[in-house]
């Protein structure tokens, strides 16, 4: 019988759980500095832009611009092989910090870029959700 292999999970932390705990309530969020109102992606102890720590994660919309996409045909880690082929997106959010996903429910000869897309959310256990992107519409 052979053993099924853990797919690496994200690190949880002090400056990062609050965006796992919007995902796990289906809500995409970002950090945003009370200081100076900069929104950031990915969470940072102090902000990218004036320093402050007086940071909190915010929902925001979901929605964002697809930048560029590429699909997977080997496993970097074997636990993703069962997953390949597979797409991976760079997204402009509307808000503005870019952030790299999976891109979900959309075959790769349809893909434009430039094309709209919005967060949808993949539970993988009581713990933790997957923000993915799809295309609007
Ligand atoms: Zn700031």
């Amino acid at each position: 019988m052979q053993t099924a292999i853990a797919k690496p999970r994200p690190k949880i932390d002090n400056v990062n759980r609050g965006f796992w705990d919007n995902a796990r309530a289906q809500k995409f969020s970002v950090q945003k500095c009370a200081a100076c109102a900069d929104v950031h992606f990915p969470g940072s102890p102090v902000c990218p832009r004036c320093l402050s720590e007086n940071q909190s994660w915010v929902e925001i919309s979901g929605r964002g611009t697809l930048l560029s996409w590429a699909r997977f045909h080997r496993a970097y880690w074997v636990s993703f092989r069962a997953d390949l082929p597979y797409l991976v997106c760079l997204v402009g959010l509307e808000e503005g910090p870019l952030l790299v996903s999976n891109l979900v429910g959309v075959e790769s000869e349809d893909i434009i870029i430039g094309a709209d897309v919005d967060a949808v959310f993949e539970k993988v256990d009581d713990e933790l959700t997957l923000p993915k992107f799809r295309i609007s519409g």
